[in-house]
């Protein structure tokens, strides 16, 4: 099965996952409708074949000690009211 695979940043202080860029992965199976291999390019309808795509994976490729900048945002809304 193909997944999704989300390239960003982790902010370590709050836990949040800020995507960049989003890639997908081949499964290279030729009973996947996502993948290039697959054999039915147009029109599949064999019911062996997947239709679903995995769960996406977030991959960060930049993980960072600090807080995200929503989070930065919503911080400065508390302390100026
Ligand atoms: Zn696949
Ligand atoms: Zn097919
Ligand atoms: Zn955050």
């Amino acid at each position: 099965m193909c997944h999704n695979i989300i390239d960003g940043r982790y902010f370590t202080d709050c836990g949040h996952f800020v995507p960049m860029s989003t890639g997908c992965k081949d499964c290279l199976q030729p009973n996947c409708l996502f993948s290039f291999r697959h054999v039915h390019p147009t029109g599949c309808k064999s019911q062996s074949c997947v239709r679903l795509m995995a769960l996406p994976v977030k991959n960060p490729i930049r993980i960072i000690e600090t807080i995200c900048n929503d989070c930065k945002k919503v911080e400065k809304k508390w302390s100026a009211a």
